[in-house]
């Protein structure tokens, strides 16, 4: 995990989606950041159930933790088809998830997150945001090239450099396991916390809500359902032994 200078740093920008990452990133920043605003795109992905979670979430934040409810700013939202046309992911086109022959699945969004972050930046300048945070995480399954941590610190060198500002990137998720982002969302906001996010993120690659699992929504099959239900269950099985010792 990088970590930010809270004094230089007043205030951030959380890359926010919807999914369970997203929002585990959100609520880091609140607990960090006096100041903290959200950015969503649009970039024509397949699911837009993930856009309607985001604008349920960012309602029940304020009104289920007083305690963020003044840490929390505008929220905003950046389109950029271009993204969706010139991409062949799974995630923006209608088929089969599958690995592909470089190793990577057919969710890989080639340069997704570079951008993400790039056009964050352009915001985050605008409005004084130089703490840039996203859910990217090491450890989870596919080796998204830029999911990685050292691709992730040179992007923040480049964008500090190519602004004249000082921007940080922060992946407050990039080393934890999935059992151990539970075990973060529940230090950080409690059972109301992780209920929230079981029931109102979204991180499945089908876009499936209609089944209701212990872990949340999804198939329950496809690789992000898999992970999740993996991590949840980890981590249940952590609290119910250390309750018993
Ligand atoms: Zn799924």
């Amino acid at each position: 995990m990088m970590t930010g200078d809270t004094r230089q740093h007043p205030s951030a920008l959380v890359l926010f989606s919807g999914g369970q990452d997203s929002t585990m990133c959100l609520a880091w920043a609140l607990t960090r950041y006096p100041h903290v605003e959200t950015l969503g795109f649009d970039y024509g992905q397949r699911h837009r159930i993930e856009l309607r979670c985001r604008e349920t979430l960012l309602r029940k934040f304020p009104e289920e933790f007083p305690k963020w409810r003044k840490r929390l700013g505008p929220d905003h939202t950046i389109n950029i088809p271009a993204l969706g046309k010139i991409s062949e992911s799974a995630l923006t086109r209608d088929v089969e998830i599958e690995m592909q022959e470089n190793g990577l699945p057919n969710t890989f969004v080639p340069g997704r997150n570079l951008l993400f972050f790039t056009y964050a930046a352009a915001l985050g300048y605008r409005r004084g945001l130089h703490a840039l945070v996203g859910g990217m995480c090491e450890t989870d399954y596919s080796g998204y090239p830029d999911c990685r941590d050292e691709t992730l610190k040179m992007l923040g060198k480049a964008i500090a450099m190519g602004t004249e500002t000082d921007f940080i990137i922060e992946t407050p998720l990039m080393h934890l396991t999935k059992a151990r982002t539970w075990d973060l969302t529940e230090r950080l906001g409690g059972m109301p916390l992780v209920d929230l996010i079981v029931e109102d993120t979204h991180s499945c690659y089908l876009g499936e809500r209609g089944t209701r699992h212990d872990w949340g929504y999804g198939c329950g099959t496809c690789p992000a359902c898999d992970l999740r239900a993996k991590g949840f269950k980890a981590w249940r099985a952590k609290m119910a032994n250390s309750a018993t010792v």
